[in-house]
């Protein structure tokens, strides 16, 4: 099937008010090009040297979204070049998107990133961590970034309670944020879900959705 036909079949799967991030890391300019001429907006990449280029080389109305673990001497390139950067995984990398951001003049929207998964490998914030710090009014120091929510991904496995028990910690999470911080304003979104499991991410209360196979097949 076309690029256009598998978006299209993943559209019909949405309910409305769930946004489709289309993760096209790995994939070629032309099969970005397919999706944005099926009217795909909102592309996630994970990888600097890639997010670069395509933006170059893709319409301007595109929104980008940055998803892969950002190295602090990267993210230079990365602040107001993503319009949202959904993966901030640590306390020293929000400050210094919130330095980079000042400086340049502008606000970096970001999601943070947090780790509820049973690998080990995967980064984040530790929920409770987060929690604690939102709690102690940490975000009210940030000048030119504006937390939008959060960002999650569920263990990697075929146990349905297992993922279905990772997308409703993550839920938890965002609730129990707004309750540590009632002056928080326009921190609402709640991305989670890939390919494989986006539909229990929905079923979950995901307000964004990433998915890559499932429009662009298996990257290279
Ligand atoms: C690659 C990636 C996705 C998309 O994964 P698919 O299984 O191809 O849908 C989603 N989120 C993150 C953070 C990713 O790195």
């Amino acid at each position: 099937m076309s690029v256009a036909g598998r978006l299209a079949a993943v559209r019909s799967t949405l309910p409305e008010g769930v946004t489709l991030v289309a993760v096209s890391k790995f994939h070629p300019v032309e099969a970005l090009r397919e999706a944005y001429d099926a009217g795909q907006r909102i592309f996630a990449e994970s990888r600097v040297q890639e997010l670069l280029p395509k933006t170059q080389a893709m319409p301007a109305d595109v929104c980008w979204h940055f998803i892969g673990h950002l190295q602090r001497n990267k993210a230079k390139m990365v602040v107001g070049c993503a319009d949202l950067i959904e993966s901030v995984d640590s306390l020293a990398l929000l400050a210094l998107i919130d330095r980079l951001a000042a400086e340049r003049g502008i606000v970096q929207r970001v999601l943070l990133e947090a780790h509820v998964a049973a690998e080990e490998a995967k980064s984040g914030f530790d929920p409770a961590e987060l929690l604690g710090w939102f709690a102690g009014g940490g975000y009210r120091e940030l000048r030119a970034t504006h937390i939008c929510g959060i960002m999650g991904m569920a263990t990697n496995t075929d146990d349905a309670a297992r993922i279905d028990a990772d997308f409703a910690a993550l839920a938890t999470l965002l609730r129990d944020i707004h309750a540590a911080a009632p002056d928080l304003r326009g921190c609402d979104i709640l991305s989670m879900g890939m390919s494989h499991d986006y539909p229990a991410a929905i079923a979950h209360g995901a307000t964004h959705v990433r998915v890559g196979t499932a429009i662009f097949g298996e990257r290279q």
